[in-house]
């Protein structure tokens, strides 16, 4: 018998998703490839299949699905195409671990489906619990899967909760690298374009992530998501500015001590271990050099003039399908900044007339929020 972890990635294509190949590339005897997927990116999704050859991909787009199967049609991979068929295909008995690299509300079905299955989960998809934390997280505790946490904040706090799992978190911060457009004013930014937008100063990540570390969404996202992960309280989740990116994030427990995980920006490393799991496996990455970084500095968020962060504080506190409007409404407002239809501060206007706008439901069931995400997406469209 072989003790490879047999994996399937979903959003392989992506930012994250090259990324944990590049991973397993470096570990083959560790792991095998069972299923890749991919939306729009056909060609990679081919390279990658032929590379790896797992035993299936998909191809969301159905529009590629005949290309995907004629370049594969001399391998032995079986091809499908929509994300009906993510969601069946990850329930495949030969899959131990999903890792789940969708962007989107778009990663949500598959991951569900998967936890049904009783799959673990390393999570990079954080709209997932953003959406349906609820859903999402009892499910897993009834089928007795773990969510290994890929976002990098959440990794580093799962990494100083080893071997205290038993002890009581009494807080945590989140760090955050402010983004590109951390110390501007309202005036800068409601004239930002999308290609300053684009230029994060320490991560090279997927479009829609990017836009959201400019606007801090991104980290009102992780709030909610770390919530959800570790079972706190909103009180009990701080922000912190920390523009170096070494200090990943920080635990605080009950004696007052706190713990923080730190090393080089680098996505791999929390992929790593979120799919290695219990085990650190070696790695060439470069090594932090102090060096290099006399000083790391920690400063508070601006919330004033970065309103996302604080709606999406509000949003958890609000709680039922506050967080998924939240999540559909900067979708849109993010897919329409990158296409120049509005501009960077009207991100934020268009997030909080949702919240404002749609009905809450204090306790959705899944159809709530599907229908949640939809009527919000309509709304905002006709907001634009
Ligand atoms: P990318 O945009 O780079 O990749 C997204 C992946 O999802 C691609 O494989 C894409 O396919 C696929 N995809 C897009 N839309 C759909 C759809 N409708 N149905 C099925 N598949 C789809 O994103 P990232 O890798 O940056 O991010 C992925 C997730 O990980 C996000 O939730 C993000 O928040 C999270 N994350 C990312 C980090 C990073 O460093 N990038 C850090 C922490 C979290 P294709 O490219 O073929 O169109
Ligand atoms: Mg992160």
């Amino acid at each position: 018998m072989s003790d490879k972890k047999n994996i399937a990635i979903l959003g392989s294509t992506g930012s994250i998703g090259t990324q944990t190949l590049d991973v397993i590339r470096a570990n083959p005897e560790a792991f095998s490839v069972e299923v890749l997927t991919g939306n729009g990116n056909a060609d990679l999704l081919i390279r990658q299949a032929i590379e790896f050859n797992p035993n299936t991909v998909v191809i969301a787009d159905e529009s590629k699905y005949q290309y995907v199967k004629e370049a594969l049609a001399s391998h032995d991979i079986k091809v499908f195409s929509g994300n009906k068929a993510i969601a069946e295909v990850v329930q495949m008995d030969s899959i131990d671990i999903v890792l789940a690299a969708i962007v989107g509300y778009a990663g949500l079905e598959s991951t569900l489906s998967a936890i049904k299955a009783g799959k673990q989960i390393a999570l990079a998809n954080k709209e997932t619990l953003v959406v349906a934390g609820d859903l999402v997280t009892a499910l897993a505790k009834e089928k007795g899967v773990n969510l290994y946490p890929v976002d990098s904040e959440h990794s580093a706090i799962f990494q100083c909760l080893a071997g205290e799992f038993h002890n009581p978190i009494e807080k945590i911060y989140l760090t955050a690298s402010g983004g590109p457009f951390r110390g501007k004013d309202k005036t800068f930014l409601s004239s930002a374009k999308k290609e300053q937008a684009l230029k994060h100063p320490n991560w090279e990540m997927g479009a829609k992530i990017t836009i959201d570390s400019a606007s801090l969404m991104n980290k009102g996202l992780e709030v909610i998501e770390a919530k959800w992960l570790f079972g706190l309280k909103p009180e009990q989740i701080d922000v912190i500015v920390h523009p170096q990116s070494i200090v990943h994030s920080i635990v605080q427990f009950n004696d007052g001590s706190m713990k923080a995980q730190m090393g080089l920006p680098d996505m791999k490393l929390p992929i790593q271990y979120a799919i290695g799991y219990p085990n650190r496996m070696r790695s060439d990455f470069p090594r932090f050099d102090f060096m290099k970084y006399p000083q790391l500095t920690f400063e508070p968020a601006d919330t004033k003039t970065f309103r996302n962060l604080a709606l999406a504080f509000d949003a958890m506190n609000k709680g039922g399908n506050a967080p998924c409007i939240l999540n559909a409404a900067n979708e849109v407002a993010v897919a329409a900044f990158l296409k120049d239809k509005i501009g960077f501060l009207q991100m934020s206007d268009l997030v909080e007339k949702c919240i404002q706008t749609i009905a809450y439901i204090a306790k959705p069931s899944y159809e709530d929020y599907v229908e949640t995400d939809k009527e919000t997406r309509r709304i905002a469209e006709e907001n634009i």
